[in-house]
C-alpha cells in the first residue's frame, strides 16, 4: 500500500482536490490565486511524469519531472509574493531553476548519480521554502490575525528542514539508492513528507485569501466609502467601547460632532464632485491633526464625529478651536480654485449613568447653537 507511485497518485488527487477549491476563489480577484492554481497543475503534471519512470523517456520523467516540481513551488513562492503586493520576480530563485535543469540532465545523461540529482532537487526546494518562510513572516500586514501566515511560516520551516535533511543525507551518501520508485524505508519516509506539502501549503494560502475576504467585508462594514474614515456603525461601537473604559478609569470622555458650514451651496457652486472632493479633503485634514488615541468618523453626509479619551469639554474645545484655525489657514492645494470651507462644531463631555446616544444629543444641541450664532465656530454645550 505505503509505495511511492501510491504516494505519487495520491498526491495528484489532492493537488486536483487543491485546485478545485483554489477554483472557488477565482471569481474574487485576490492577488496570487492564479498562480497557486497554476502551481497545483504544474504540481500533477510532475509527479504524474514522475510515477512513469521506467516506463517512458528519462527526459520527460527525470528531467522534466524535477524541474516542473521546482517550478510547482515556485509558483506558490510567486502569488504569495503577489498576494502580499510584491510586484518583482524573485530572479535568484529563476536562476536556481536553470540550475536543477542543467544539474538533473548532467546527472541523469552525462554522469547518471540518483544522489546527486536528489541533493541539488532537495537544496533547491529547502531554498525555496525558506524564502517562502521568511515572506510570510515579514509580509504579515499586522492589522490581520497572525494564524494563516504562521501556519504557512510553520510549515515552510519544516519542509524546509524535510528537504535539507535529505538533500544532506543523499548528498554526503549517507542513504543510497538507484531510483525514486525504489522501495526502501528512507525513501517511503522522505516521499511521505513531501505528500504533506502540497495540501499543506493549499491549505495555508486558502486560509490567506480568505483572510483577505474578511478584510474586504471588515472594510465594507467599517469604513466609509468615499472618504475612508469609519462609517458610522463602527464610530458608535468604538465611542460604545471608549465610554466603558473611560468609565473604567474614571476619566473624562469628550465628543464633538462637526458640520461642514454651507456645504449646500459648495455642491450648487463647484458641483457634486468638488463637494466629494471637500469630504475627502477634510478627512485627510482632521485625521492628520487629530492626537493618538482620538477617534473620527463620517455620521453621515457632510456630519463627522470625535471621540476624545481622556479629554475634558474644555480641552475639547480647545482642540477643535485649534483645528478651525488651521484649517482657515491653510491654502487647500488640492481643492478647486477657489473653494474654501469652515466648519461648526458642538462639544460635550459625557455625564455618569448616561448612554453614548444622550451625549451625541447634547453635542447635537451644542452644533445647534454653533449654526444660530453664526457657523464657524465651536460651542460647548449649556
Ligand atoms: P449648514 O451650514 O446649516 O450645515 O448648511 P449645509 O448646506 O451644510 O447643510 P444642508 O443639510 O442644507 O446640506 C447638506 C448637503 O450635503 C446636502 C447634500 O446634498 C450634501 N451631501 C450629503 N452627502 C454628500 C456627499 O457624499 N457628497 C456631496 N457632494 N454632497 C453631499
Ligand atoms: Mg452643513
Ligand atoms: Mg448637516
Amino acid at each position: 500500500m505505503l509505495n511511492p507511485l501510491t504516494i505519487l497518485l495520491v498526491t495528484v488527487l489532492s493537488s486536483a482536490m487543491a485546485m478545485a477549491v483554489l477554483g472557488s476563489l477565482w471569481r474574487a480577484t485576490i492577488p496570487g490565486v492564479g498562480y497557486w492554481i497554476s502551481s497545483n497543475a504544474v504540481a500533477i503534471v510532475a509527479l504524474l511524469a514522475f510515477a512513469l519512470q521506467g516506463h517512458a523517456s528519462r527526459w520527460l520523467t527525470f528531467v522534466a519531472a524535477n524541474v516542473l516540481l521546482a517550478v510547482s513551488l515556485l509558483l506558490v513562492v510567486e502569488g504569495c509574493l503577489r498576494f502580499l503586493g510584491h510586484r518583482a520576480r524573485p530572479w535568484p530563485a529563476y536562476a536556481g531553476l536553470v540550475a536543477v535543469l542543467i544539474g538533473i540532465a548532467y546527472w541523469t545523461f552525462v554522469v547518471p548519480d540518483f544522489n546527486a540529482r536528489v541533493a541539488l532537487v532537495s537544496a533547491f526546494h529547502a531554498s525555496l521554502y525558506a524564502a517562502l518562510a521568511a515572506i510570510m513572516l515579514r509580509g504579515r500586514p499586522s492589522n490581520r490575525p497572525r494564524y494563516s501566515y504562521y501556519f504557512l511560516a510553520v510549515a515552510a520551516l519544516l519542509f524546509c528542514a524535510g528537504h535539507a535533511s535529505r538533500g544532506v543525507m543523499y548528498g554526503f551518501g549517507m542513504l543510497k539508492q538507484s531510483g525514486l520508485m525504489q522501495v526502501s524505508p528512507s525513501n517511503i519516509v522522505f516521499l511521505a513528507l513531501g505528500i504533506l506539502a502540497p495540501p499543506c501549503l493549499s491549505i495555508g494560502v486558502v486560509m490567506l485569501a480568505h483572510d483577505r475576504l474578511a478584510e474586504r467585508l471588515e472594510r465594507l462594514a467599517n469604513l466609509d466609502d468615499l472618504t475612508g474614515a469609519l462609517s458610522r456603525r463602527a464610530f458608535l461601537a468604538i465611542g460604545g467601547a471608549l465610554l466603558n473604559a473611560s468609565l473604567r478609569s474614571r476619566s473624562p470622555l469628550a465628543m464633538a460632532i462637526i458640520d461642514i458650514d454651507s456645504f449646500k451651496a459648495v455642491n450648487d457652486t463647484h458641483g457634486h464632485a468638488a463637494g466629494d472632493q471637500v469630504l475627502v479633503h477634510f478627512t485627510a485634514f482632521v485625521a492628520g491633526n487629530l492626537r493618538v488615541g482620538d477617534v473620527f468618523g463620517r455620521l453621515g453626509g457632510e456630519e463627522f464625529g470625535v471621540l476624545c479619551p481622556a479629554t475634558t469639554t474644555a480641552e475639547a474645545v480647545t482642540l477643535l478651536e485649534r483645528l478651525r484655525e488651521r484649517l482657515a489657514a491653510t491654502a487647500a492645494a488640492d481643492l478647486p480654485r477657489g473653494l474654501r470651507y469652515t466648519f461648526s462644531v458642538g462639544v460635550d463631555q459625557h455625564r455618569r449613568d448616561e448612554s453614548l446616544a444622550q451625549l451625541m444629543a447634547r453635542a447635537d444641541g451644542a452644533l445647534y447653537a454653533a449654526k444660530e450664532s453664526g457657523r464657524n465656530r465651536v460651542m460647548a454645550a449649556a
